[in-house]
């Protein structure tokens, strides 16, 4: 029996990726028995030919479709609207710039085929990036499963088998900011894990700055623990009692020697301290405020413009804004 398995991979700006991309995965997906495959390109509100790239694919073969979003929604979007529109038995979210090894796929479906539900890759050395890169994303992963009951296991990415059924159950979850490694362990399901080593780039560059990955660590921690909230009232407490003690000593030392000299040095300390401390615990309810008030409107996660596939044939024109 055939089994349909789709591969989700979201491209941004990814033109000269595409093409190394379907070359070197072709013979991997054609070595796996028993299996049909539907590729599914999310354009992700690129700048240059991504889109024509992808819509040409679709027309050499009818296991390519694409789907064109209206901008650049992120990641995250882009592999929600992919798992949405995914067919298959199993789906794969794979990078489009071949970080994701298309050599572990048979290693995938196998694991699959004898029961697993999810099959994680998960990277052992992280010496493809940065030293930088692999300190924070060490510092997020320690960080984030202190205080979230939700483990995310370390050096996991989005590469990963999973079965329809959680995909099913991916699909159910309302919320529209969505950090899709976090919603993944989630789901939960029987898990297996493969081991690889991480290449680097096939063409371009990251399409993660500094600042975004900041924001995805934010979206993961406040999507999955309330104890940033919850903490200020201990770290309130704590403070209250050594101002307490610290006004006893104050009150007891003025009684016996009376008081020499104005303490100007530890009410300026004090002043400031605990300022910054109000100010640092406001902005934190203002991430989880922010974050509800996002939730509330609830805007869909992306929006198409166009599915590109055998059964929506589009000419490569069509994508043009004003023919919307
Ligand atoms: N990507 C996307 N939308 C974005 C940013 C990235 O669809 O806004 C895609 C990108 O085209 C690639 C994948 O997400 O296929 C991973 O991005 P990248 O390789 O830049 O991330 P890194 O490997 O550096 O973490
Ligand atoms: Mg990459």
């Amino acid at each position: 029996m055939t089994q349909l398995i789709s591969l989700i991979v979201p491209c941004y700006n990814e033109s000269r990726s595409i093409d190394v991309f379907t070359a070197t995965i072709m013979p991997f997906l054609e070595s796996i028995p028993d299996t049909r495959w539907e590729i599914i390109c999310i354009d992700d509100g690129s700048q240059d030919d991504t889109l024509q790239k992808i819509t040409a694919l679709t027309k050499q073969s009818p296991i390519f479709r694409a789907i064109e979003l209206s901008r650049n929604f992120g990641k995250e979007a882009a592999l929600t609207a992919g798992l949405d529109a995914s067919r298959g038995d199993a789906v794969i979210p794979i990078d489009v710039d071949l970080q994701d090894p298309p050599e572990l796929l048979a290693e995938m479906v196998e694991a699959w085929r004898k029961g697993a539900e999810v099959v994680v890759a998960r990277r052992i050395d992280r010496t493809a990036d940065s030293f930088l890169k692999r300190l924070s994303a060490n510092a997020f992963y320690k960080f984030h499963n202190a205080i979230s009951k939700i483990k995310i296991p370390e050096n996991v990415g989005d590469f990963r088998l999973i079965d329809r059924s959680v995909v099913e159950a991916l699909k159910q979850f309302p919320e529209r900011q969505r950090f899709m490694k976090g919603l993944f362990s989630w789901v939960g399901f029987r898990t297996v894990t493969i081991d690889y080593v991480r290449p680097v780039r096939c063409a371009g560059d990251s399409k993660f700055s500094a600042l975004s990955l900041w924001n995805l660590a934010m979206e993961g921690v406040t999507s999955f623990s309330t104890v940033p909230l919850r903490i200020w009232t201990y770290i309130g407490g704590i403070g209250a009692v050594l101002a307490l003690l610290y006004g006893g000593l104050i009150l007891t030392r003025t009684l016996i020697i009376g008081n020499p000299v104005p303490g100007y040095t530890s009410l300026f300390v004090a002043v400031t301290f605990f300022g910054s401390v109000q100010l640092i615990s406001i902005g934190l309810l203002g991430e989880y405020i922010g974050r509800i008030y996002m939730e509330t409107k609830c805007r869909p996660t992306y929006i198409i413009r166009r599915i590109y596939d055998s059964e929506n044939k589009n000419t490569t024109e069509d994508h043009k804004p004003s023919k919307i």
